[in-house]
């Protein structure tokens, strides 16, 4: 039966049983072990769409692969057809429209040292694996937000391939509708072969904050951190952290197996200016540091970081929520959610949000929260046999901090594919996607993500 789509590929068809199979299906978080019923590892939009035809036609599901980074697993399903971007990764930067075109397959590590030779940016994400695609379609926070905004905030236009198989390019002008749905709506409205995002002059060279506090005064770091933000510049964008050290080699003594807190920003203003220093100096004085590694670092290395700390090859169970107010009522719940952990490989993030990224308003695109403080995101890996005990966890720690949370709004890139949680995050714009959804994709053959469903 795959013969006539295999004739028609300039990439490759990979079915169950033969060379790559095993290798391909293998995505971040291993917790999704799936078997496809096909692999088509593009080489070109043309793969893409030929995949989608003949799928469509044969009445297979289609699932999408960018970085294959998402916690929910959603680019691979048991017995769909895998289209696979990982091959399709060229970044082209045009200095004339202070743009750039990304492949879907793009990773953020590709795209900034693309961007960074021209000493360009784009705001993405913190961890150089990561797909840029699956990132900006449903957000991208990164350290550039309160100056930028979100990764999707900066989509100028995009190729797409709908759910008939029609190659079409969204823009402000081309497919209106589709372009508002895409920057925010996840893969719902149909396959991006190419981004085109915004650029903006910095690099090579930022200041960055590396701060390291003792956990137990994580209370004192968190209440600081919020009254910070109540006046942050747009310049100074931060994400804080909290984890147990490794006892290895090459960490002080003094730090193994301990609970940290760290701060890792930049400020995005001129780096060699004093104003930069002064900008950021109260995140290093939110408690008395264990450390303090801020100075001028180049871009790449600032955001390759978290490369090492970022968990690799392991089941992951994570979930997020959009938090109004990290207030004392807040801090407490949460320090005692993370009291109850079973595991100490939990990692808690805590990802301010201000300035551009809450700027716009919730109805100029998909991407619906712009009223949050922080966005909290709870990840635990796990050895298979602990699945249960640690999921179990996060549905619990995801319901003691729900009383806490903007409208119960979770972050989709970092959430289980829930049809509730999607509805609520989306809000009021929700309606007006399941009308768009209906237009382009009314039998939902994109429905391996957070789904919209089609509705009038
Ligand atoms: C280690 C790690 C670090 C992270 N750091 C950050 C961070 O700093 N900031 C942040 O905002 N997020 C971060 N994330 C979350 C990240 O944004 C999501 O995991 C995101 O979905 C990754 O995109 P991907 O292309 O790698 O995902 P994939 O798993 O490949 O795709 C996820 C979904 O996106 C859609 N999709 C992907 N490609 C396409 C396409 N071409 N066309 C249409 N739909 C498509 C599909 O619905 C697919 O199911 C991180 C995740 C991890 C694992």
């Amino acid at each position: 039966m795959y013969e006539q789509l295999k004739a028609e590929l300039t990439g490759r068809l990979i079915l169950p049983g033969e060379d790559g199979y095993d290798d391909r299906r293998k995505i971040w978080n291993t917790a999704f072990d799936k078997l496809p019923a096909a692999i088509v590892v593009c080489k070109a939009d043309t793969d893409a769409v030929a995949a989608v035809k003949f799928a469509k036609a044969n009445d297979i599901p289609v699932t999408i692969r960018g970085g294959g980074h998402n916690v929910a697993g959603t680019s691979i399903c048991d017995g769909a057809i895998m289209i696979d971007f990982s091959e399709m990764r060229k970044v082209t930067v045009d200095l004339e429209r202070n743009t750039a075109i990304a492949e879907p397959g793009v990773t953020l590590g590709d795209y900034d040292t693309e961007t960074q030779k021209y000493g360009m940016v784009t705001p993405t994400g913190t961890v150089t694996e990561t797909g840029i695609a699956g990132l900006a379609l449903s957000g991208g926070t990164g350290y550039l937000r309160g100056k930028f905004g979100l990764t999707s905030d900066n989509i100028v236009s995009a190729r797409l391939i709908t759910a008939d198989g029609d190659h079409i390019k969204v823009s402000a002008q081309e497919h209106p509708d589709l372009y508002w749905a895409i920057r925010g709506g996840g893969g719902n409205f149909g396959i991006v072969t190419s981004f085109e995002f915004q650029l903006y002059p910095l690099g090579p060279e930022v200041l960055s904050v590396d701060v390291m506090y003792d956990y137990k005064d994580a209370k004192q770091v968190l209440r600081n951190a919020q009254a910070f933000l109540r006046n942050a510049p747009d310049d100074v964008s931060f994400n804080m952290m909290t984890f147990q050290m490794a006892a290895a080699p090459g960490i002080p003594e003094p730090l193994h197996n301990k609970r940290v807190i760290v701060i890792a920003g930049l400020y995005a203003g001129e780096s060699d200016k004093d104003e930069g220093y002064q900008a950021i100096q109260p995140l290093r004085e939110l408690a008395e540091p264990l450390s303090d590694n801020t100075g001028i670092v180049r871009f790449t290395e600032l955001q390759s970081r978290f490369d090492l700390a970022a968990p690799n090859n392991v089941a992951v169970a994570g979930t997020s929520l959009f938090i109004k107010e990290m207030n004392d009522e807040t801090i407490d719940a949460l320090l005692a959610t993370i009291e109850q952990l079973p595991s100490p490989s939990l990692l808690v993030q805590f990802w301010e949000c201000h300035g551009k990224m809450n700027r716009i308003p919730s109805a100029a695109t998909a991407f619906a929260v712009r009223d949050a403080s922080f966005l909290l995101c709870f990840d635990v890996d796990y050895p298979m046999e602990e699945e249960q005990k640690i999921k179990a966890w996060i549905e619990s720690a995801y319901e003691a901090m729900l009383p806490f949370s903007v409208r119960k709004t979770s972050y989709l890139n970092a959430v289980k594919a829930d049809r509730q949680i999607t509805k609520a995050t989306y809000g009021d714009n929700y309606e007006r996607l399941a009308a768009i959804k209906l237009k382009y994709d009314p039998t939902n053959f994109f429905r391996h993500n957070h789904n919209i469903e089609p509705q009038a």
